[in-house]
């Protein structure tokens, strides 16, 4: 059979070449534990793994003593907020956003049944929210606000830097999901004031199973893992050198400059909207990722439309749980029905897109969605 094209790169992306590469001796020769403080094999491991820390800590404009190495941005996301919760058990209140990746809602979620109010800020019709609408949330027992700079259905992008700035001010800490942002657009955490922030290597090039939290100095975190003490007695569990190093390459290959992806995503874009009457765009088309276009398709069966899809990999506004087929609550949460929430489909596209997947795509998803409606 032949192989879909693959338009979900912000579900994960392939491993770069040139990171595989870079990781693939510290699988077998110099296969040493990086906290093995007496051999050869151990200080080679832990000279990689620092050398790979300067190049993540680089890519964000992070300190490398300010980054801590995790399973992923959902490990980071829980470490960086219910760490910051367990540290201050006197200020118990969160503020985020109701189009929040799982990985933060869930979080949420739990700290409200340890005592823990959240606000969940409302967005416009685009998927955004302000720094103002954080303002109006503040209350004295406030401890933190957490907002992601992208968003991973979407690629809507949020306004980080405002919002880091008004925390600051306010004496509150800032976390940020920038799982989709780094490597897609320039994240340079001091100017945007954040203290914490979560990404991850699989949806830039690397591998799966390596992630990353950036605490800033003076940022207060209780330990969600016990153990051995490594990384500056913050996150226990032996260091994951290959999925660290190829983090590490991942980021230093990485370029924000999007433009030529644009073209291509702008491309297919209008081809759908002027090819498929009734088309629209799912979110801001201004502040808004590179790579990802969100389209809902009227008078379609959204069931049935991604299973017809099946020469294209993408992914659909509906999210499996164990029960049922539910509208995805991020379109939801931007005011969209149910109805056209199921019939959404996101293509995001990356490093490997070619005109010809395009041009393809444009081709078969117009004339799929004609015959469904012709069936109808
Ligand atoms: C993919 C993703 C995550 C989860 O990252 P993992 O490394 O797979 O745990 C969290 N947040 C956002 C916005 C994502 O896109």
């Amino acid at each position: 059979m032949e192989r879909p094209v693959y338009l979900d790169y912000n579900a994960t992306t392939p491993v770069d070449p040139r990171v595989l590469e870079a990781m693939l001796p510290w699988f077998t020769d110099q296969f040493g534990n990086a906290a093995s403080s007496h051999h050869l094999f151990g200080w080679e491991a832990a000279a990689a793994v620092e050398e790979a820390r300067r190049q993540v800590a680089h890519r964000i404009g992070a300190h490398e003593k300010e980054l801590l190495f995790t399973s992923g941005a959902t490990e980071s996301n829980n470490l960086a907020i219910k760490g910051l919760f367990e540290s201050s058990p006197d200020k118990k209140h969160l503020i985020t956003v109701r189009t929040e990746h799982k990985a933060l809602l869930d979080v949420a979620a739990w700290l409200e049944t340890r005592g823990v109010s959240v606000t969940y800020l409302e967005t416009d019709t685009e998927g955004r929210i302000t720094a103002d609408q954080v303002a109006g949330a503040l209350r004295p027992d406030t401890l933190a606000v957490s907002v992601m700079w992208a968003n991973n259905e979407t690629g809507v992008l949020q306004p980080v830097g405002e919002i880091g700035a008004l925390c600051r001010k306010a004496g509150v800490w800032f976390h940020t999901d920038a799982t989709q942002a780094v490597g897609k657009v320039p994240v340079y955490v001091p100017a945007a004031h954040i203290d914490l922030l979560s990404f991850s290597a699989h949806k830039l090039y690397g591998p799966k199973g390596i992630g990353a939290l950036y605490v800033r100095k003076g940022t207060p975190l209780a330990l969600q893992m016990h153990g051995g003490g490594h990384e500056r007695g913050r996150r226990s569990g032996t260091l994951n050198v290959p999925g660290i190093v190829g983090f590490g390459k991942a980021c230093e290959l990485a370029d924000p400059d999007l433009s030529a992806l644009a073209l291509l995503r702008d491309e297919l874009e209008r081809g759908i909207l002027s090819a498929v009457p009734g088309t629209r765009v799912n979110g801001s088309v201004k502040y808004r990722l590179a790579n990802v276009s969100n389209l809902s398709f009227p008078d379609v069966d959204g069931e049935e439309l991604l299973l017809q899809l099946s020469r294209i990999a993408v992914s659909n506004g509906s999210a499996c749980t164990s029960a049922s087929v539910l509208p995805s609550h991020v379109l939801k949460a931007m005011g969209i029905s149910d109805e056209r929430a199921h019939a959404s489909i996101r293509f995001s596209l990356g490093r490997f897109t070619t005109p010809e997947d395009i041009r393809f795509t444009l081709r078969y998803v117009a004339g799929i969605v004609a015959d469904l409606r012709r069936s109808s």
